[in-house]
């Protein structure tokens, strides 16, 4: 598989990229990124012979039809890694809520929440391409909650890694915060600072346009690399578990092969929705794709009407702060696939001046013909949350966003909702939800529900509780290059 980057080239950057220089250096030209020049297709032919495909046989198989540059080897090691997960054998369980919706849960990686789906291989084979290199590499992340336990986990002791992750301070849940303030590898630098989400990034960003960074960082012979959103590395596994899920469905002969099935899913970065794109333009058979968001609603707009316009917005805080996102950074490779180069380098440098771009009506019809959208209010959600629970069914605050989308969704076919986290991600949400309390903390909350729902708290979430803290305190603006520095100097001396 080739890449070619999404605004044009400039000259400077590479126009055509492999699959592991894309992974390893994501930035091009113009501000764009890399995206796929072409994607394999498969038939219903290729679906009937993964029917008895493990998830991992399944992964293998779909990582040869877009014959990436990563040894064979290393794949099969990536892979391995979902015997991490609750169930080996089925590492992303599909479960009945009624007759037409099934719930794809996404969420039983180490970190309880669907980033360790692409983190936990992508970590692996970033890794094991930086030692073949003999290459040092610093990764930054910004977090709103999730990506940093999972960049995290999936990177503590890694060789030729080392990773400085950026959060909010009082921005993230009690069980986020203390997923990363306890790792304790000494590749893993955890840095909180006051702010919100925006702030965080604004802090990395900053970072990223320091000289005096740059150059401290190439005196140690450190390159930079990323493991966001937009990383192709993540993309590639958030392409295998669409084709999971259908195949899933099949097994439980609750649709025939070729029928067509809706999937919904809770966006932010648009990620898990771009995989869902690739596959069905795969030959996945997916009527359409739902997107749910919450009342940071661009996606919506963009989606029902081709205006995508971050001028008259400000970001809301809400339940399901992983979709409180305004400048939702996969939407790109949707402009570059449809509309090519030229356009998207045009509409994104609209964006970047005016805050704004509005698609014509064709193109418009183009987005519509794959894409339905919805929001769904933080009350909305709870209830939906509250009814599910009523039902057996325990979810958390994004999932819940889905439940609103499927009542629009045409139940005469087979719906697949996404599920991103566990309930234990985002305990006084769900404790509001099912039981009115307004608890003082997540560990209140957790055994609140643990009690109504008479299931225990996990034993990983409980023992976050009583684990030494490793990375303390609020970090100064001012401060963070300074403590980045000195954490790569220690490391490069032990
Ligand atoms: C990251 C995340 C999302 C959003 O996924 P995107 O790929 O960014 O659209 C939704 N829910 C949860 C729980 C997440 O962690």
């Amino acid at each position: 598989m080739l890449f070619t980057e999404t605004r044009g080239n400039d000259g400077i950057h590479a126009g055509s990229v492999s699959f592991s220089d894309a992974i390893l250096s994501p930035v091009a030209s113009f501000g764009g990124i890399y995206s796929p020049r072409n994607i394999p297709s498969v038939d219903t032919q290729f679906l009937s012979s993964q029917i008895d495909a493990s998830y991992k046989a399944l992964s293998l198989a779909l990582l040869e039809l877009f014959q990436v540059d990563v040894d064979t080897d290393i794949l099969k090691q990536a892979v391995e890694l979902y015997d991490r997960f609750d169930n080996p054998d089925n590492p992303v369980p599909l479960v009945k809520i009624s007759d037409r919706v099934y719930i794809s849960e996404l969420y039983h990686g180490p970190t309880r929440a669907f980033k360790d789906m692409a983190l936990q291989p992508f970590g692996l084979i970033l890794s094991e391409l930086a030692r073949q290199q003999n290459q040092q590499y610093l990764i930054l992340t910004a977090t709103s909650g999730d990506t940093g336990p999972a960049a995290l986990e999936t990177f503590r002791q890694r060789d030729n890694i080392r990773v400085a992750c950026l959060y909010p301070c009082g921005g993230t849940s009690d069980v986020q915060r203390l997923q990363m303030v306890t790792e304790s590898a000494d590749n893993l630098k955890v840095i909180g600072i006051d702010g919100n989400f925006d702030d965080a990034q604004a802090a990395l960003k900053s970072l990223l346009a320091s000289s005096s960074f740059s150059k401290a960082l190439s005196a140690h012979n450190i390159a930079l690399s990323a493991a966001n959103s937009v990383n192709f590395g993540r993309i590639i596994f958030q392409i295998i578990y669409q084709f999971h899920s259908y195949l899933e469905l099949l097994r439980q002969q609750k649709i025939e092969v070729g029928e067509e099935v809706n999937l919904h899913i809770p966006s932010g970065n648009f990620g898990n929705a771009l995989g869902a794109f690739y596959a069905k333009k795969m030959g996945l058979p997916v009527a359409r794709i739902y997107i749910a968001s919450n009342v940071n609603n661009v996606l919506t707009e963009w989606i029902n009407s081709g205006k995508y316009d971050l001028s008259s917005r400000r970001l809301i805080t809400t339940n399901s702060p992983a979709m409180d996102i305004l400048k939702s950074s996969n939407v790109e490779r949707i402009l570059f696939d449809l509309f090519g180069q030229q356009r998207t380098r045009d509409l994104m440098k609209q964006l970047d001046e005016n805050g704004f771009y509005q698609l014509n009506n064709e193109e418009t019809d183009q987005i519509q013909a794959i894409f339905s959208a919805s929001f769904c209010s933080d009350e909305e959600g709870q209830q939906y949350i509250s009814k599910h629970f009523g039902r057996g069914y325990l979810m958390d605050p994004h999932t819940a966003t889905c439940f609103k989308s499927c009542e629009l969704a045409d139940d005469q076919k087979m719906n697949i909702v996404y599920s991103t986290a566990e309930w234990t991600k985002f305990a006084p949400t769900i404790d509001l939800a099912i039981n009115g309390n307004r608890s003082s903390g997540d560990l209140e909350s957790l055994n609140a529900i643990a009690r109504t729902a008479n299931i225990d708290v996990p034993d990983l979430i409980e023992e976050l509780f009583s684990k030494p803290v490793c990375h303390d305190g609020i970090v100064d603006k001012a401060d963070i290059e300074a403590q980045i520095l000195a954490f790569v100097d220690k490391s490069v001396q032990s």
